[in-house]
């Protein structure tokens, strides 16, 4: 099984693919499934309304409809996973040099 993501075409997970994801990653079985749940430092899975899935959510992007129907704009689960405040805090300051930044 395949647990790649994509930072650049979020894919929404299904719950059963977190619930392993979450085991394989902290050892245990998780009791109870988290709202949200931190991958790493530019991805993030956040449960969908009803509990069966869970949305990828990137600094940049989200798998769920609403961030398809309007892009460029953050929906909740991004705005939940990373907070304006902390993804305001990784953009490149303007009293510095811009370097370019190469992302693959
Ligand atoms: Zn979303």
């Amino acid at each position: 099984m395949s647990t790649k993501f994509s930072v650049s075409s979020p894919v929404t997970q299904s719950r059963e693919a977190v619930e392993s994801l979450i085991t394989y990653l902290t050892g245990t079985a998780p009791v109870e499934m988290p709202a949200t749940y931190r991958v790493s430092g530019d991805v993030a899975l956040v449960r969908s309304k009803d509990g069966k899935a869970y949305y990828t959510v990137t600094t940049r992007g989200c798998s769920c409809p609403a961030a398809t129907y309007h892009p460029g704009t953050a929906c909740k689960h991004r705005r939940a996973a990373f907070p304006p405040a902390e993804v305001e805090s990784i953009k490149p300051r303007f009293d510095e040099p811009f370097r370019p930044y190469t992302d693959d």
